[in-house]
């Protein structure tokens, strides 16, 4: 079913692609190309025990295989300079240790703190312009100490979770319970997170039941710190349904939206996105607001873009004004003022 869908809403993007109604390219005026973000809000290191877990997945019987190589603190920092952009936040790889995607490990809990330990240490070699924040999967048992080290050991921002890597629904009752006890206790630490709610396939066509029952269930539970919802709702691609559940909240002016944030990473991909897709993504951008709206980029691994190319692929794709533009580009999360 899932193979079926994928290929299904693959059929779509290459239909789309072919046809007149891709999103045309707004002017490149002075004022766009000037509008530098402030901070890219989503970045990943990756270490070379994190690319050999890929590789070992998606080159499974396979003899050859690229030499795994990492990105550390170095080529991040290259790639802000090569966008202009001062500081960013990095998001642990940890959980992907524990993520079913990849099989069980006997030692996934050290993994997953070693993941954290090594990108906090990258982190920390550049003070001034990056923050990491940890991460783990929020249904295993020992997510609650993971959590408490993450706070107590002073290295981190905030969490990260990844819902699609560690397979949560957050529709099933225990699973939501189980993130609940996560959302109090990372409140109760005043840590912020990101959480990236794709899930799979289904989620392009179920996304609207997943954001109601994150704003319903999930975001009550920690109404003190701030949450940003990574790639607009989506993941890859954005998913305006799961994302207009949000901008109908926040128009409606629901106080559990009161710290809610969304990033952009991956929004506006060239070629993916229709006349129609950016003119919805418009309409709901003004809706929220454009001070709820943070820049951010993804690890720089192909086919992702580079933060130069991520925020150009936005600016030019969007058909925003170029005050709107620059509003983006200027906003700082809370946690990082
Ligand atoms: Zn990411």
């Amino acid at each position: 079913m899932t193979m079926l869908r994928l290929a299904a809403s693959l059929t779509a993007a290459l239909i789309l692609n072919s046809c007149s109604d891709q999103a045309p390219l707004q002017p490149e005026t002075a004022a766009r190309a000037r509008a530098i973000p402030l901070v890219d809000h989503h970045q990943h290191f990756r270490s070379l025990r994190t690319t050999e877990l890929y590789h070992s997945h998606i080159y499974k019987g396979k003899t050859a295989r690229p030499n795994p190589v990492a990105i550390d603190a170095d080529d991040i920092i290259g790639q802000l300079n090569e966008a202009g952009i001062k500081r960013a936040v990095i998001l642990s790889l940890g959980y992907w240790f524990e993520s079913p995607v990849f099989g069980r490990l006997p030692n996934a809990h050290q993994l997953v703190r070693a993941e954290n330990e090594w990108t906090a240490a990258e982190a920390a070699r550049f003070p001034d312009r990056l923050a990491a924040f940890c991460s783990f999967n929020p249904l295993t048992d020992h997510a609650l100490r993971e959590l408490e080290w993450c706070g107590s050991s002073g290295k981190f921002r905030g969490l990260k979770m990844h819902f699609g890597n560690s397979k949560v629904d957050i529709r099933r009752p225990d699973h939501a319970q189980k993130v609940v006890r996560v959302f109090q206790a990372a409140n109760a630490a005043r840590l912020p997170m990101v959480v990236h709610m794709w899930t799979d396939p289904t989620y392009e066509e179920e996304g609207a039941e997943h954001a109601t029952a994150f704003l319903n269930r999930i975001l009550p539970a920690a109404p003190d710190v701030v949450v940003q919802i990574a790639h607009l709702a989506g993941g890859g691609r954005t998913t305006e349904a799961a994302f207009e559940v949000f901008a109908d909240a926040i128009a409606a002016n629901d106080p559990r939206t009161r710290n809610l944030y969304f990033d952009i990473a991956t929004s506006a991909v060239p070629d993916q996105l229709s006349r129609a897709d950016v003119e919805t993504l418009a309409r709901l951008l003004r809706q929220v607001g454009m001070d709820r709206i943070l820049y951010g980029t993804d690890a720089p691994v192909p086919p992702n873009l580079s933060a130069r190319e991520g925020w150009r692929a936005f600016r030019r794709l969007l058909p925003l004004s170029d005050e709107e533009i620059m509003d983006i580009a200027d906003n700082v999360a809370p946690y990082m003022r």
